[in-house]
This record gives C-alpha cells, structure tokens and sequence, in this order.
C-alpha cells in the first residue's frame, strides 16, 4: 500500500506527485488511465487543435444543447500522463483577484483568495526572461524559480494579432503587458507554457524530473474503477488494467481526473445524489447532492471571420496569440474584473455549423464571457468506468449570458472594423454585413459557440454542507479522501483556468506536507 495514492497523472496529479514525493518518508502511488506520451506533435505549438480525437483523448461529448442551437459539442480531455496539460492551448492567465474573493467567501477562508494563493503561482512558474518581461523576470508578482516556464513572446507574434492589439489599443484599451499581475483587463500578448519553442506540460515541469524517486510509483495504463470504502475510510482503489481488475491500497487518496472524470469517480463509488445512483444501477454509500453539479464552462463565439487582403503567415505561436480582457460597457476601464473578452486568431476559426476560406486567406476575431451564470451538470449511466456520461453544461441558459455574449461580438466587430486592421481587412465574412440587431447576433452565436475547454465546478468546494469538498480539500462525509483538480473551483476564473489549477495543487501540497 501507499501513504498518499493519486488517482490521475494530469495537470494537478503531476503537481502533487512531484511535491509529496520531495519528502522521502512519504510512499505516492500515481494511477493514469493513459500512457506516457509518445505522439510528437504534443509538443508543437502549431499543432495542439490537431491533437484532438486522437488516441490519447479521451473524446467526451455534452448532451445537446438548446442555447446553442441543440448542437452536440466535442470535450476533449488528455487521456496520458500530463492530462490535458498535453492537448491544452498553453495560454497561462490565473485570473483577477476578485475572481478568487467568490472562493475566498465560499470557504471562509483567505487561502483561496488571489493574495492567499500568491506563493503557490510564484512557486509554480519561471516567468519568462524575454524582451517583454519585466524587468530581471520575476519579481514579487512571478516566480523565477518554479518548474513551468511561463513565456512572454514578441518577435514572434503575428502581424495580424499585432494589428488587432494596436486596434484595441486605439479604441482606448488600456495596455496591459501580461496577463498574470493583478490587472487583467487590457491590450497584452498571451503568456504561454511553451520553452525553446516546445510545449511543456504540467507532467514535463513537474513529474517527470520526479520520477526517478524511489518514493514514487507511477502506474501507467490503469482506469480507476472505483473507490473502496470502509465506513468512512477510503481503503484503496479498484483499477482496470490489461482486462483485469486488480485492488491498490492506501492511507490517503487524493482523487484528481479533472472536472468531468472526477465526479464520475465519486458517483462509480456511490457518492453523489442518490436519485441518480439508482437511476445508473449504483448503490448509495454516501449521499452527496451536488457531485456533478454546478458545471459550467467558457464558451468562444467562433467567429468574427474575416476575408484577408493579403497572405496571412500562418502563427509561429499556439494560433490565438492575444487574450483581450475587456469591460464590455467600457472597455477604456482598467480595474475590475472583465466581463467579456476577445482573441485574435491569425487563421480562420468557425465553428461546425460555417465554412470558412483556407489557412492563409482569412482571420477570426473570437469573443466570449468571462462569468457565464449558466449552470449544468454531469452524471453516470451506469456502475463502470466504460459507460458513457451525461454531460450538460447548460450553455447559454441565462439572460446574462446571452447579453453579454452579444456584448462580446458586438466589442470583436469594433475591433475587427477598426482602421488599424485596414491593412489586413478586405471583408467581413462572419455573421456577415446583414446581422445587425441583437437578435441576429445572438442567432448567430448560438451556431458559432464553441467550448474554450475550461470546464469546472463539478466538486465544488465550500463551507457550507453541501460542498462536495471542504476548505481543506477533503470529500465531505470522508476523513481521508480528497479532491485536488478542476473539479473543486467553486466559480471560475476570468480566464483559461490552468494557472488556477496547478495553484490549487501547489496550495493543497504545502499546507499536506506542512
Ligand atoms: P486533467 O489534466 O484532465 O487530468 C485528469 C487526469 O486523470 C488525466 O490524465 C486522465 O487521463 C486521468 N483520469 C481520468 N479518469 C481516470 C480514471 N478513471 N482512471 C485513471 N485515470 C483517470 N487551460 C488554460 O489555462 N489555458 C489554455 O490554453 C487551455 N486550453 C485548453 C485546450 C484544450 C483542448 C483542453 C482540453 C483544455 C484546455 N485548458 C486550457 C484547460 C486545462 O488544460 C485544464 O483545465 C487542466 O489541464 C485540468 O487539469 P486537471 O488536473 O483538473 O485535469
């Protein structure tokens, strides 16, 4: 048996397997349904929408969705060691700090705030030492020493993106310079975790440097089953591997398969609410109502196409260079959390239901919610790991939503039709001249809405009894058991959620071990 057994080598397993594992007297299992990853285009920017479907995805799909014209919409998720730090978009933004006061005022506790989570972003990164970083690279805000580079480019960025920069900032936008100080609003180019040219995953940084400890098991190819549980004791795991089961034991289990993987866990091994454990042919060993609850997601409107006058080289970055964190009202404001944001994508991105021109020949101006209220849900089918979940984020369900929304496009049209973008602009492709009132601009983005893959919320953690988790982490009701991934963030972030994560991982293995 193990002290502490990790169930998921993704981006917040590889954290805490390489930060427990420092101490020698502590015995970490690592259990990972994937396999090392082998395919090399993980590692190239460029290449990271390509990866998707692949054998190393784990491919889910929401329930089809009404606010989004009733279309099914692809999740993918890593299904390898480095989890979906191995399929991301290497965008590295942790979010304002009022983001992090609505975790700080679900638990009651100050470790959840931006300034309580402070240490662990620095201790997580090597903020980039580039042209555009500040000045010696880190400094009280970033981290010079953490084992994930964090990139600023410049040379290197898209003549078109720079363009729409220039654009945003002629409008008045406030120049940011990057997006991880305490201001997130503004014109800046997109901190990237990307060194010498190549990705670098949760699992590069942290992990794999670990892996030679004699203290540290990492047990590739095995599906955890189910939880074991003993009263109120977690005993172990049940793994799948090579078409057979086999059991694994330890004192601690630290659960972290990410946002979708991790309640279907809990709900496998009868934790959850209990109408929907019959339902799947579960028996009931812990009612916990809201496992599976509160799932929501950032949604980009993919896009703003348009039609370019001259050849657009194709991006040496991750396509989509430059996140702009706007107040939709007033986007000259520089305090405050956004509410809406926008990307520039030097290619053409639609989404399924359009057609667009080839790379080269156009650009997409993205556009999405910062706070969507949209709420949803996910939920087994039955007791094994192989039935297929029910995944329903609910998107575009609120008045909120779908305002702000039209907001958003309303901000990327500016853009895109500001005079600094002459030089790349021939045409508007999408919505098109034609969509000018508000509700053809929302029919319009309820066929252009696509995941930005940031889905949380699923174990949401709290004070109150109704959190799946408590402030320390732990799975209510249980005594050694904790879920320490995507799942626990009770609202989400501004932004790309990554940064977030990894600080949630690096705060729950200081305060362990401390
Ligand atoms: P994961 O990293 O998904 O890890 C879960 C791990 O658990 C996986 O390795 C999985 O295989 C394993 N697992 C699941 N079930 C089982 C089981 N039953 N048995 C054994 N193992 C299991 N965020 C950003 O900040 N910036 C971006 O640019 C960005 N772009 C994204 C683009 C894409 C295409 C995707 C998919 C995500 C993107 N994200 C981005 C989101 C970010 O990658 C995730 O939020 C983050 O990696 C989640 O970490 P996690 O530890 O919660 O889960």
């Amino acid at each position: 048996g193990f002290d502490v057994l990790i169930l998921g080598a993704g981006s917040a397993g590889s954290v805490l397997a390489a930060r427990l594992s420092e101490n020698p007297a502590l015995r970490v299992g690592l259990v990972e349904a994937g396999a090392m990853p082998d395919d090399p285009d993980i590692a190239v920017p460029q290449k990271w929408p390509a990866l998707q479907g692949r054998a190393f995805d784990w491919a889910y799909a929401t329930l089809p969705q009404p606010g989004t014209a009733g279309r099914i919409h692809p999740w993918p998720r890593g299904r390898v060691v480095g989890g979906s730090s191995c399929l991301h978009a290497m965008a590295h933004v942790r979010g304002h700090p009022d983001d992090f006061e609505a975790w700080a005022a679900a638990t009651g506790t100050r470790r959840w705030s931006y300034d309580g989570l402070l240490p662990a972003f620095r201790r997580s990164e090597s903020f980039s030492s580039g042209a555009n970083a500040p000045p010696g690279g880190a400094g009280p805000l970033h981290g010079g020493e953490g084992p994930l580079p964090v990139y600023l480019p410049d040379a290197e960025l898209s003549p078109v993106v720079r363009a729409y920069m220039e654009a945003g900032l002629a409008l008045g936008v406030p120049h940011l310079g990057d997006h991880n100080g305490r201001s997130l609003k503004g014109v800046a180019a997109n901190s990237l975790t990307i060194r010498d040219g190549r990705r670098v995953s949760a699992a590069d940084a942290w992990l794999v440097p670990a892996l030679d400890r004699p203290n540290l098991t990492l047990i590739t190819g095995a599906t955890v089953e189910r939880l074991e549980l003993e009263g109120s004791r977690v005993t172990g795991a049940t793994l799948a591997r090579d078409g057979r089961t086999e059991p694994v034991f330890a004192d601690t289990v630290l659960i972290c398969a990410g946002a979708v993987a991790s309640p279907l866990l809990l709900m496998r091994s009868g934790i959850g609410a209990p109408a929907v454990l019959a339902k799947a042919g579960v028996a009931c060993r812990l009612a916990s109502p809201d496992v599976g609850e509160n799932l929501h997601d950032h949604l980009l409107a993919a896009g703003n196409l348009y039609r370019a006058r001259r050849p657009v080289p194709p991006s040496r970055l991750q396509h989509s260079e430059s996140l702009m964190y706007l107040d939709a009202a007033d986007p000259t404001r520089g305090e405050g959390a956004p509410d809406v944001v926008l990307a520039c994508v030097a290619a053409p991105a639609v989404s399924e239901c359009f057609s667009a021109p080839p790379p080269g020949e156009a650009y997409t101006v993205l556009c999405g919610v910062t706070h969507p209220t949209s709420r949803g849900r996910l939920a087994i089918t039955g007791p094994d790991a192989a039935d297929p979940p029910l995944i329903d984020p609910a998107y575009l369900t609120t008045e909120h939503d779908r305002r702000s929304f039209v907001r958003a496009l309303q901000r990327a049209r500016e853009i895109g039709h500001h005079a600094a973008l002459a030089p790349w602009r021939a045409e508007e492709l999408l919505p098109g001249p034609a969509a000018v009132t508000e509700a053809e601009l929302a029919a319009f983005i309820a066929r252009a809405a696509i995941t930005h893959h940031h889905p949380v919320g699923t174990c949401r953690m709290g004070a109150d009894p109704g959190a799946v988790v408590d402030a320390d982490l732990r799975l209510n009701g249980l005594d050694n058991a904790y879920v320490v991934d995507a799942s626990v963030v009770p609202a989400i972030t501004s932004g790309p959620v990554h940064a977030a994560v990894l600080a949630i991982a690096e705060t729950f293995a200081a305060d362990f071990t401390a």
